[in-house]
Order: C-alpha cells, then sequence, then structure tokens
C-alpha cells in the first residue's frame, strides 16, 4: 500500500482535467495567435479558460495574467511592480531633488514581506535588495505561525509600493489575516489623502501601497478567495495545488488599469496583454481552469472531510508517540498537519515513512532534499529540537479513512529505535 500525504507539495491532475486538455495536445494544437482556424479554435479555449478564471476570482477578463508557475506569477508582481515606479522617481527626479535632500529617508521603493513567505516571494526581494533596487522589511511572525499586524502597520511608509503577505502558509497551514491586513493598507491609502497630507505626496505616490497575497496554498480550503471579498489588488495560483497540471500558475489582478503600476518581466510578443510574453500554453489554460472550477465547487465539503481526517491522524499520532507537538493555530486550512517528532531527525524520518510507502515532506517542497531547518518553524521561535525533527503531513482529494488508519497502524514500526 502506498499513502501520498504530501499534497502541499504537488497534487495529482485531477482525470477530468487531463480529459479537458487532451484535445489541444494534437488535435487543437493551433498558436492562438495565428488568424486561421487552428489559431482561433486555440484562441477561444484560452478565452474561456481565463473567463472561468476571472469570474472565480470575481476579477476582469483582462486582469487574468497566465505564467509559467507561481514563481514566475511572484516575480512578475514584485518585480513588475518596482519597473514603473523607478521608471517614474527618474522623470520626477528633478523634480523631487530638492525634497529628497531634505529628507532623512531612504528614496528607494519600499517592500514588505512575511518571513514565512515561499522563497519565490522572499529571494525575489533578497535580490531586489542585493541590487540596490529596493528595500525590504520582513515582518516577524509569533509561535502560532501568524503575521505580526502592528508590525505592518507601523512598517507602512511613504515609499512602500507593495505589501506581499500570503494567504496560507505551505508549511504549517496558518490563514493569515489578509482582510485586516488589507483593511490596514487601505487607511493608510485614505490618510496619504487627508488635506493636510496631500501636498507630501505626487497622485502617482497616492496609489501606493498595493497588496498582494501568495494564494497558493489557499485556493482549495480557504474563504474568501474572491479578490474584492478579500480586498486585494493582487493574487497568486498554481494549477499543480490545485489538481492541475504543472508549469502553469496566474497573476490575478484587481485593479483598474494594471499597467500603470505593473510592466512585464518577460518581454517579447505581448501575449498576456503585453504583461507576459511566450506563445500561450493552451492545453494547461485549459486545464488549468478546469481544476479552479472543481476545486471551488468541492471546497467546503472537502475542507469538512479533510479535518476530520487530519483529526484521526492527529489522534493517531498522539497516540503512538506522546512526546509529538503540533504547530500552528486556528485558524489552520484543513489539510495540513505540522508535527515535530522530538527525539529523532526530521530527514531521517521522511526516509522511515516513505519505506513504508508513505510519502511525506520535511517542509517546503524545494527544501525536501536539502538538510535545511525550517526557516517557517524558526520564525516562529520553536525550540530547536523541535525544528529538526519535523514532519509535514499534508491530506488532499484522494485521501481516505483506509489510508488514515494504516498510516496510524505503521507508525509504532516506523518510529521503533
Ligand atoms: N507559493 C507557495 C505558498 C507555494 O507553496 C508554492 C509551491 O510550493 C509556490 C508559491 C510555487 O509554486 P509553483 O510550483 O507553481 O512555482
Amino acid at each position: 500500500m502506498r499513502v501520498y500525504l504530501d499534497y502541499a507539495a504537488s497534487t495529482p491532475v485531477d482525470k477530468e482535467v487531463f480529459q479537458v486538455m487532451q484535445p489541444y495536445f494534437s488535435q487543437e494544437f493551433g498558436n492562438p495567435g495565428s488568424v486561421h482556424s487552428f489559431g482561433q479554435k486555440a484562441q477561444a479555449a484560452i478565452d474561456k479558460a481565463r473567463k472561468t478564471i476571472a469570474d472565480a476570482f470575481g476579477i476582469d477578463f483582462d486582469n487574468v495574467i497566465f505564467t509559467g508557475s507561481a514563481t514566475e506569477a511572484n516575480n512578475l508582481i514584485i518585480r513588475g511592480i518596482i519597473k514603473p515606479v523607478s521608471n517614474f522617481a527618474f522623470r520626477l527626479e528633478s523634480e523631487k531633488a530638492q525634497r529628497d535632500k531634505q529628507s532623512q529617508t531612504s528614496k528607494l521603493p519600499h517592500i514588505i514581506i512575511s518571513k514565512i513567505e515561499h522563497d519565490s516571494v522572499l529571494k525575489t526581494c533578497q535580490d531586489l535588495e542585493k541590487s540596490g533596487q529596493a528595500e525590504v522589511t520582513y515582518i516577524e511572525v509569533d509561535s502560532g505561525g501568524f503575521v505580526n499586524i502592528s508590525q505592518i502597520q507601523k512598517s507602512l511608509r511613504k515609499e512602500t509600493v507593495l505589501v506581499s503577505i500570503m494567504y496560507v502558509n505551505n508549511e504549517i497551514g496558518t490563514i493569515q489575516p489578509i482582510q485586516k491586513i488589507a483593511q490596514i493598507i487601505r487607511e493608510f491609502r485614505l490618510s496619504k489623502l487627508q488635506f493636510q497630507n496631500q501636498s507630501k505626496f505626487t497622485v502617482h505616490d497616492l496609489s501606493y501601497p498595493l497588496f498582494h497575497t501568495d494564494a497558493v496554498q489557499a485556493v482549495n480550503y480557504a474563504e474568501p478567495i474572491r479578490l474584492d471579498k478579500i480586498g486585494v489588488d493582487f493574487m497568486t495560483i498554481s494549477g499543480h495545488k490545485i489538481y492541475g497540471p504543472k508549469g502553469i500558475g496566474a497573476l490575478l489582478i484587481n485593479l483598474p488599469s494594471a499597467a500603470y503600476h505593473l510592466q512585464p518581466i518577460i518581454t517579447g510578443g505581448e501575449q498576456e496583454f503585453g504583461m507576459r510574453s511566450g506563445t500561450e500554453n493552451v492545453p494547461e489554460i485549459v486545464g488549468f481552469s478546469k481544476a479552479v472550477e472543481i476545486s471551488l465547487g468541492m471546497k467546503q465539503k472537502e475542507a469538512e472531510r479533510l479535518k476530520f481526517l487530519r483529526a484521526q491522524l492527529q489522534s493517531g499520532i498522539q497516540k503512538a508517540y506522546p512526546r509529538a507537538t503540533f504547530h500552528g493555530v486556528a485558524p489552520l486550512v484543513s489539510n495540513i498537519l505540522n508535527v515535530s517528532f522530538v527525539g529523532y531527525d526530521s530527514e531521517e524520518l521522511l526516509y522511515r515513512f516513505d519505506k513504508f510507502g508513505i510519502a511525506v515532506s520535511g517542509g517546503s517542497a524545494c527544501h525536501a532534499k536539502a538538510l535545511i531547518p525550517s526557516r517557517v518553524l524558526m520564525a516562529m521561535n520553536l525550540p530547536e529540537n523541535e525544528i529538526r525533527s519535523a514532519v509535514r503531513f499534508s491530506l488532499g482529494r484522494y485521501i481516505t479513512e483506509k489510508d488514515i488508519a494504516f498510516v496510524c497502524q505503521k507508525l509504532p514500526e516506523i518510529l521503533g529505535k
């Protein structure tokens, strides 16, 4: 028996998703940019998929930008938002020089992210910082895995162009208070508009900071998911975390004129409204939209089902190993359980589980093959022995009670010294 408990790393492609993708590999293979009927059919399929995703997330049709991954979407928002700011700052340099000379604060665009963001956000920001293109504030998290909201509030300043806080953490499953953060950012923007403040800002300044959330781990289980309801300007999603194909993601936008704030990082044929050049990956786009449809359709039921199975797993672990400690406090998505088996090494445990056909993870997927202690658990200030012995179980659509019973039954053997 094999039990896959690593759904937060990747999910299998849903059969229905696979089915709708198939015609676009070798029958309807045309380039959507071509004017002939082959091209038109491909374009129509993309249009339909884009409309499905736009409606599901409550945004305009032309505010869905398909990318090659969530990693790329995160790069697009972070690097792409810096570009117009830098260009604008350049144009206004002479006008602003006097004021900047008097001011002690940095002129660089400022970004705020949390310490527990995915590497695609964290390392992109670090890269901008290293190359002198941006200044970044890294927000602390508490021991339950939640970002410090008052630190976000205090860190907002005139130069802040972007706040990027993930909706759901991929290692511990905490659902961050995104709506509350959105409100704080809105209030900050409004405070710039106050009469006595206005003269300090250009019209361009007044539209910042913008708010982005990496919702890769949220689509399947967190609510609300519509951008207008959450109050975010940008959202990142990924195909392979929602039973769609790998190698497809999207940046979703909730702004009337995104081009004013965002510039492409991949240039060329100007596909995706000029925001992401490269011939569109038609089968993946079609599959992605089907995966969104299915995921949102079964969300509530599936969240309840997995909550029940996760509780069973948790009690099985407690029984087999009373010293186990569980990380992250509610609200948590119902598919992730992060546990420390103090006295064991997390890397060794992954191999032990694998020997019994059980796939688990030691943290984020990118680190699964490396001996790097989880920086998420480190940011939560957990004791070293808990960090070194943490294992992430992530459940999903094809996990049954039988699977969980099998894992619980094997635990004593797996943990046997
Ligand atoms: N953001 C989060 C929170 C993730 O969990 C992941 C994948 O692990 C990504 C971004 C990257 O997604 P992709 O594999 O589509 O680049």
